[in-house]
């Protein structure tokens, strides 16, 4: 295992590019540039070219000819599914590099990107690689002398626009299912977390992947994320983000060219605790982790809780018990608890929400605290307020910081009505020891994952993603490999 001291010397090495990946190659493109900075220490880490209208569109028409060449389009299973494979090998042999390019970017706990993030990684890029020659298209029962069949084929060219949260994640849960149905890709990641993925755009090619397959646009989301939104010639566009953008991509499609917009949005996903859950203290150390992991930015974060009032007050002690393990720390030291919160704005964002809350009536149990540290304040404690008012903001919205919600209920109506009474609808959990309640509350809750005794789990085989405000798009799974195909009909007569 390594130690800190490992992770700074692999901090110390790590290449940060700053141009376009377009075609194989980084390119001059792109106007303007924006500040790369590492939130754990405020250190300027490199000026990143926003690839702007001009970069998409040059990248958008590489990825065209490169699709339409059918060097990767209509090159067998056998050949994409080698090359895929090669290159999951190469991100798990460039694990440690990668994992260190999202911690400097984003702040996030190296070990937590090392041991969990990149390995699912790989592992989605060996799966979606596997996959590719054992789904057979359909011959339809249609009327003697007539051949009908059902072909799924690739679409084009997709776009990416992804978050900052997981960026080497939130890449493969995009490209792995685009590429490997013979997409060409090109990928937007956040502005404040592009290094990983243009890394791995050039490890792709080193991998046999044909250049222009995957092109990577760094940029600024009104820029070059818009572009690759209004773009008459991108196919299908994957969003992960927020609701608020999400709603932009569907207005620009209409805008444009009548793209295919997939969104998976934010989310506000309860975990709803009963007296009857197997083991409390199990329960509140699940609790802990769905709101405190990668500093409580996750998207399905279980951020509301919602507890029997019968042992309400046993179980916020439990949770707050669970807090001294996640106290925040250096990301490059194994022995943190949390990293660094992304950017000083989204720390600010953050603890308006603690403000708002502490004036609300709501009880801070702990936490609650902005932290310097190294030369930065993006640091804040992991926050517990309890009897949270159901209407107030830190209830209803997405803070996307680990800052817990408490409120108790009496009945289980109560409690599956507050679940439901949300604009989100991404992911729920339940802990109860009552079969036939589990059972009930998995119908009754409105959510796109529900995790009975367990928070917010999810894999590769499953699909992910959710409904209402939460955008209705699936990532992960063989369901994925829909968004990336078109039905096509093929009728033959005799
Ligand atoms: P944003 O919605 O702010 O940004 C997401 C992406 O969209 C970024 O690349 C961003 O660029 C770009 N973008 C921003 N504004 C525009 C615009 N006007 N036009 C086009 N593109 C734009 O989300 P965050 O990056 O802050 O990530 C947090 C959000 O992601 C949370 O809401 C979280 O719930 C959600 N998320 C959802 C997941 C899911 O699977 N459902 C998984 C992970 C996160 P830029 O970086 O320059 O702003």
């Amino acid at each position: 295992m390594r130690s800190h001291e490992d992770w700074i010397q692999e901090a110390a090495k790590a290449t940060l590019h700053t141009r376009p990946f377009i075609g194989g190659r980084f390119a001059e493109t792109g106007d303007a540039a924006f500040e790369n900075r590492n939130p754990a220490t405020g250190v300027l880490l490199g000026e990143v070219a926003d690839a702007g209208a001009a970069g998409v569109d040059a990248a958008v028409r590489v990825a065209r000819s490169t699709y339409d060449s059918g060097v990767w389009s209509r090159a067998g299973v056998a050949f994409r599914r080698a090359r895929m494979l090669r290159f999951a090998d190469l991100l798990a042999e460039h694990a440690a590099e990668l994992a260190v390019l999202d911690s400097l970017d984003m702040g996030k706990r190296v070990v937590d990107a090392f041991d969990l993030d990149l390995p699912f990684s790989v592992d989605l890029f060996r799966y979606y690689a596997e996959a590719i020659d054992k789904i057979n298209d359909e011959v339809a029962p249609t009327p003697p002398g007539t051949l009908g069949l059902i072909r799924r084929v690739p679409l084009g060219v997709v776009a990416a626009v992804i978050p900052w949260n997981y960026p080497v994640d939130m890449l493969a849960w995009k490209v792995a299912p685009a590429m490997a149905v013979g997409n060409s890709v090109v990928l937007k990641p956040a502005e404040q977390s592009p290094s990983s993925a243009l890394r791995i755009a050039e490890l792709a090619v080193e991998a046999g992947i044909p250049e222009g397959v995957l092109n990577v646009v760094p940029g600024l989301g009104e820029t070059t994320g818009k572009a690759l939104g209004l773009h008459p010639d991108v196919d299908v566009l994957a969003f992960t983000g927020s609701t608020e953008v999400g709603r932009y991509f569907l207005q620009y499609a209409g805008q444009s060219n009548l793209k295919q917009v997939w969104l998976e949005c934010g989310g506000k996903s309860p975990h709803l605790v009963f007296a009857d859950a197997v083991d409390l203290a199990t329960t509140a150390k699940q609790t802990a982790f769905g709101i405190w992991f990668n500093q409580g930015a996750v998207c399905s974060a279980h951020s509301r809780v919602l507890v029997e009032r019968s042992v309400h007050e046993e179980f916020v002690d439990l949770v707050a018990g669970e807090a001294a393990a996640y106290a925040p720390g250096d990301p490059l030291d194994p022995a943190a608890g949390m990293g660094a919160i992304v950017s000083p704005e989204q720390t600010d964002r953050v603890m308006a929400f603690v403000d708002v809350a502490r004036t609300s009536g709501a009880r801070l149990v702990t936490g609650g605290e902005r932290l310097a540290r190294d030369g930065s304040d993006c640091y804040v404690q992991p926050t517990v307020f309890d009897d949270v008012d159901p209407t107030s903001p830190l209830a209803r919205e997405e803070v996307f910081g680990p800052v817990l919600a408490i409120t108790p209920f009496d009945t289980e109506e109560q409690a599956v009505a507050l679940a439901n009474d949300s604009a989100y609808g991404l992911a729920a959990s339940v802990a109860t020891s009552n079969l036939g309640r589990a059972h009930r509350l998995t119908e009754e809750i409105h959510a796109g994952t529900i995790t009975v005794n367990g928070v917010d789990a999810f894999s590769a085989w499953t699909p992910f993603g959710g409904f209402k405000g939460s955008g209705f798009g699936r990532d992960l799974s063989l369901h994925a490999l829909d968004k990336y195909v078109g039905l096509k009909t093929v009728w033959i007569n005799h």
